[in-house]
C-alpha cells in the first residue's frame, strides 16, 4: 500500500508533459475544507454558499457571512477561491426565497441570478459580506453567478460586483443558450465555469432529479461536449465545476477541449490529478477529438479511453 501512495502524484495538477491543470474542490462550507486540503486542492472552485442559507426563516446575518467566506479564503493563502451566488430555486429551494408558487416547471423559472435579480437587496449584502472578508486575506477572491442567460445577465451582474468591491466577478455557463454564445458574454466577465450539471439537464431536456432519465443526463453526450469547447474557446479562463470533472476519463477530455481548471468534490481529486499526470496534452486533445466526433455518449466513451492509455 505504502508503495502505491508513494507512486501517486502530488502537488499541483499537471499534465504528463506540464502543461497545468489546477485541480480545486467544490465545497459547501468551512466544514468541508479538511477534506480538500487532505487531497491537495489547490484552491476552491465553487463554493456553494446555498448552505449557509438554508433552514432559515430569514438570510444569515451579514457577519455570519462575513466568518463563513473569511475561513474559506483563509484556508487557501496562495491559492484561489472561487464563490457562487446564492442560487435559490428549483432543486435548491429556500424558506424565505420562495419562487412564485404557480410555477409549473420551477426548473425553468426563477431560480439562481433570476432570483437574485428579484431580490437585489439579498445579493447585494452577500457581495459586501465577501468583499469585507477577502480583506487583509491573500486568496484570490472570484465570484460567479449561477444560471445566467445572456450578455446582459452577465454584466449586469459583474456590475453588481465592482459595486460591491468584487474586482473579479464571473458567470457560470449552465444554460445552453450561454454556452451557445459564450463569444457574447465573455467580454463581461473574467471568467466562466461550466456547470455540467445544468447544462445536461437543460440540454438534454432531462430533469436531474427524476433518477429514470440518468441515460439522457449523461455528460458524455457529445452535445454536451460541443456546449463545452464553445464555452473553453470563447477567450477567458473556462473551469468545469459540475460531476463531469470528477470523472478522470472525463477530466482529460475536458483539459482537450480546452478547459483550464477543473473543480471536483474532493475524494476525487487524487484520481483526476493521476489520469491527468499519465497523459499529455497531446492525448487529451486526442480524446476530445475522438469523443466530439461519436454519436452517442457511451461511443464517446469508448472512443476517449481507446487514446488514454494511461487510464486504469
Ligand atoms: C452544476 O449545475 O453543474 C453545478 C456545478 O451546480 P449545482 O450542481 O450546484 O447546480
Ligand atoms: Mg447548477
Amino acid at each position: 500500500a505504502r508503495a502505491s501512495v508513494l507512486a501517486e502524484p502530488a502537488g499541483p495538477g499537471a499534465t504528463k508533459d506540464g502543461h497545468a491543470v489546477p485541480l480545486l474542490a467544490n465545497i459547501g462550507g468551512p466544514k468541508d475544507l479538511a477534506a480538500a486540503l487532505a487531497n491537495g486542492a489547490e484552491g476552491v472552485g465553487l463554493y456553494r454558499t446555498e448552505f449557509l442559507f438554508l433552514d432559515r426563516a430569514a438570510p444569515p446575518a451579514d457577519s455570519e457571512q462575513e466568518d463563513a467566506y473569511r475561513k474559506v479564503l483563509e484556508a487557501f493563502p496562495d491559492g484561489r477561491v472561487v464563490v457562487r451566488a446564492l442560487d435559490a430555486g428549483a432543486d435548491k429551494p429556500l424558506a424565505f426565497l420562495p419562487p412564485p408558487s404557480d410555477e409549473p416547471n420551477p426548473a425553468l423559472g426563477e431560480r439562481g441570478l433570476r432570483m437574485l435579480q428579484r431580490h437585489p437587496d439579498v445579493m447585494s449584502a452577500q457581495l459586501r459580506a465577501l468583499a469585507r472578508a477577502a480583506k487583509g486575506t491573500t486568496a484570490k477572491l472570484q465570484v460567479m453567478a449561477p444560471m445566467v442567460t445572456d450578455s446582459g445577465e452577465a454584466a449586469a451582474f459583474a456590475a453588481a460586483c465592482r459595486e460591491a468591491g468584487i474586482e473579479h466577478p464571473g458567470v457560470m455557463v449552465e444554460v445552453p443558450a450561454a454556452a451557445l454564445r459564450a463569444r457574447d458574454l465573455a467580454p463581461e466577465v473574467e471568467f466562466f465555469s461550466v456547470g455540467t450539471n445544468d447544462l445536461t439537464q437543460y440540454a438534454c431536456a432531462a430533469d436531474r432529479q427524476i433518477g429514470g432519465l440518468s441515460h439522457l443526463q449523461d455528460p458524455w453526450q457529445p452535445a454536451i461536449l460541443d456546449l463545452v469547447s464553445y464555452a473553453a474557446k470563447a477567450g477567458v479562463p473556462c473551469g468545469v465545476c459540475g460531476e463531469a470533472a470528477g470523472d478522470p476519463a472525463l477530466a482529460c477530455v475536458l483539459v482537450g477541449l480546452g478547459v483550464t481548471s477543473l473543480s471536483m468534490s474532493a475524494p476525487s481529486l487524487p484520481l483526476v490529478r493521476a489520469a491527468l499526470a499519465r497523459h499529455t496534452l497531446a492525448e487529451c486533445r486526442a480524446a476530445a477529438a475522438a469523443a466530439r466526433t461519436s454519436r452517442t455518449a457511451a461511443e464517446a466513451r469508448e472512443g476517449a479511453r481507446a487514446v488514454l492509455p494511461g487510464l486504469a
